[in-house]
């Protein structure tokens, strides 16, 4: 593509940004799978060493497939914005987290973070950074007087981390206010975009320093690999301090799993718009079917953080949660009945994958912590899928029968 043609629309953008024109001529990027790179002559290699000539080296320091992935999503997460911004692929998202709390972390620093996050998040925060006495303040930030007073009286806090909508609660916390609140005590903010993709939400229109996804989830879109991106906002830095840290944990992303990223997000505009429309059909099924007690989607005027949603969203997503009256049992033979939909623990495919946390991903945490998460025996998570409408419904229909 010619790149001085202006794209206006986001969809277009997915399509062809980050592509280079192969010298091949191939019409895809191929999967550069060479684990180094050859140097005309000597003073070439001390060139790129040097930095004063770019070119790839070596593929734990960059690769050109991996390049165009991390190109793709930086342009899509700063789509009309005017700004520019650096991504790293990673092997996964929480390599990508891992990369960003070290490289921008030192001992003694604390972060500030919602109580819903991501599982591992949580454990990385609470069980493998504390050993680099980096530690984590967990609070309710939906309550922007408390974050406020957290931010005020402990000058430790040297990061706000937020998930939002978050997993697997479907939370979501207001990225405006917070980023503004945390910007006033000069704390950086990294914001998770996995449940939202860039094509729902752009945490970089806030003030918002650096965004991080499991690409392995709606990017892929297909679960086909497992992968995570960290941006930042701070172009110099995440090219130079950031970019050696990645390298030197080598939590460093591969060809292969970069070219099928590279072809999933190219349909994550019609994806993401058939995942919402039958998102919203199969939460209002849900409402009103009578063995389901509630329904959790921040499409519903009943969820307690629609209005933060619909402010920051441009549609309330694909993933919703439901409690069944029957508590386990009912779960359990749910969960059995399903034909076409698929019992799984990930999210973010084509199909519709439904997981029931209390005897899945949330057996052996105690009982009480789990209801603080608002997670009971009936509570069952589905990634409502892009199959025909029809099709997912009826299915839930036999199941709930
Ligand atoms: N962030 C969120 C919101 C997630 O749901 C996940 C995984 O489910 C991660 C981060 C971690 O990503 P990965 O499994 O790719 O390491």
């Amino acid at each position: 593509m010619d790149k001085s043609f202006p794209l206006s629309g986001w969809g277009s953008l997915a399509i062809h940004g980050g592509h280079q024109q192969d010298p091949m001529y191939a019409h895809q990027v191929p999967i550069y799978a060479s684990s180094t790179y050859v140097f005309d002559d000597a003073e070439q290699g001390m060139r790129r060493f040097s930095g004063k000539e770019e070119g790839y080296i070596y593929s734990r320091w960059g690769n050109p497939t991996i390049t165009e992935a991390e190109e793709k999503i930086a342009a899509l997460e700063t789509f009309g914005l005017n700004m520019e911004v650096k991504g790293i692929l990673h092997a996964s998202g929480m390599a990508a987290i891992s990369t960003l709390m070290i490289a921008t972390l030192k001992p003694g620093d604390k972060i500030l973070s919602h109580y819903s996050l991501y599982g591992g998040t949580n454990e990385l925060f609470s069980k493998v950074l504390p050993a680099l006495n980096i530690t984590p303040v967990i609070a309710d930030l939906r309550d922007l007087n408390k974050a406020e007073e957290l931010l005020k009286s402990d000058s430790a806090i040297k990061m706000m981390y937020i998930e939002t909508p978050a997993n697997p609660t479907i939370q979501c916390v207001d990225i405006d206010s917070l980023s503004r609140l945390a910007k006033q005590f000069n704390v950086p903010v990294a914001c998770d975009n996995t449940f939202a993709t860039p094509y729902l939400q752009q945490p970089f229109q806030y003030a918002v320093d650096y965004i991080v996804h499991s690409t392995t989830k709606f990017l892929n879109g297909h679960g086909t690999a497992i992968g995570g991106i960290l941006l930042g906002r701070d172009v110099e830095l995440m090219k130079t301090h950031v970019t050696k840290v990645h390298r030197l944990l080598g939590g460093n992303s591969n060809p292969f799993d970069a070219f099928l990223l590279i072809q999933g997000i190219k349909t994550l505009e019609v994806r993401m718009e058939r995942h919402c429309h039958n998102a919203m059909e199969v939460a209002n099924y849900l409402e009103s079917h009578p063995a389901v007690a509630k329904v959790n989607y921040t499409g519903l005027v009943t969820h307690p953080d629609h209005h933060t949603a619909l402010k920051q969203m441009r549609h309330p997503g694909a993933m919703l949660s439901f409690e069944l009256k029957g508590g386990m049992q009912s779960g359990i033979d749910f969960m059995n009945k399903l034909k076409m939909c698929i019992r799984t623990v990930s999210l973010g495919t084509c199909d519709t994958l439904l997981s029931h946390p209390a005897s899945m991903t949330h057996y052996s945490v105690p009982k009480e912590e789990k209801e603080k998460y608002g997670i009971t025996d009936g509570l069952i998570r589905m990634n409502v899928g892009i199959e025909n409408l029809q099709d997912i419904l009826n299915d839930l229909n036999q199941a709930l029968d």
